[in-house]
């Protein structure tokens, strides 16, 4: 099938193209990267709509609020017009800050995001995200390379991105294949995580075990542990356990 992806080249939309297009769909790019930019958005032949692209750095939201607002919602509001006009199902990157989304404009941007969501439309309230690729800033890669300067106290559901793309696997065959899951009802947002939260303290321990500490930014949720599950409805397991991930070989 034809599938657009927005931020196909980033840390989630590149693992998920290389995995539909495994499958053996055709995936139609749409990233910044790639000279597309979402805001030309159009759906082309794009049979299902997966909508990744946004700004995604909390911290960098509480200085430049416009841009979140601009990069966030604009666009993501005219892609669910559009996907809901011409009867294309789409999925569309919310985040777990969702639960407490009035702690910065990207938290305010994807509150926006699941508002305007039309029936049908699936909003996946991913936690912290791990693995090859991710954003130089994230936690867990600056732990691997022995970049971290210090660790918070902040309570993590840290959730592999094969697991990730695993998830939104499901989400879809639910979509396309509904008989498969008779008497499982489509939720409007999924919780994506793997349902246990470990101190950030105690996960950088284990590679530093003097690391220092500092509170943590207000901006950030004190514990994004999810609620897994509608998502297990589904079938989903997660299969890689981020204290294993992390162990020195
Ligand atoms: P990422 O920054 O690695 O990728 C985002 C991609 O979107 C980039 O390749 C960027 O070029 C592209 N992009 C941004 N604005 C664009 C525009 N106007 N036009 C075209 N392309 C544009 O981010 P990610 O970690 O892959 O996150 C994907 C989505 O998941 C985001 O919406 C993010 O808010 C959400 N999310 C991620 C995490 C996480 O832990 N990684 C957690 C919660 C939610």
């Amino acid at each position: 099938m034809n599938i657009a992806i927005t931020g196909s080249s980033g840390f989630i939309g590149h693992h998920l193209k290389h995995y539909l297009e495994l499958d053996g769909h055709h995936i139609i790019p749409w990233d910044r990267r790639v000279d597309r930019d979402i805001s030309d958005f159009e759906l082309e032949d794009a049979e299902f709509v997966i909508h990744l692209a946004a700004d995604a750095d909390v911290r960098r939201s509480i200085e430049e609020p416009d841009l979140y607002w601009d990069n966030n919602v604009t666009p993501t509001t005219r892609i669910q017009r559009l996907c809901y006009e011409a009867g294309v199902p789409l999925l569309y990157a919310s985040s777990s800050c969702i639960h407490q989304w009035h702690k910065s404009p990207y938290g305010i941007s994807k509150k926006v995001n699941e508002e305007t969501a039309f029936p049908g439309q699936v909003g996946l309230r991913f936690t912290t995200v791990y693995g090859d690729g991710a954003r130089d800033s994230m936690f867990i890669g600056k732990l691997m390379r022995g970049e971290l300067k210090y660790a918070t106290n902040h309570v993590r559901d840290f959730i592999h991105v094969d697991d990730v793309v695993h998830a939104i696997d499901l989400i879809m065959l639910r979509i396309l294949e509904p008989h498969l899951f008779e008497g499982i009802r489509l939720r409007a947002a999924y919780d994506i995580g793997c349902g246990i939260g470990n101190t950030v303290s105690e996960v950088a321990r284990i590679r530093y075990p003097h690391i220092d500490h500092k509170p943590g930014d207000a901006c950030e949720a004190q514990d994004n542990t999810a609620d897994i599950t509608h998502i297990q409805e589904l079938g989903f397991k997660p299969t890689i356990n981020v204290l294993n991930y992390v162990q020195p070989n």
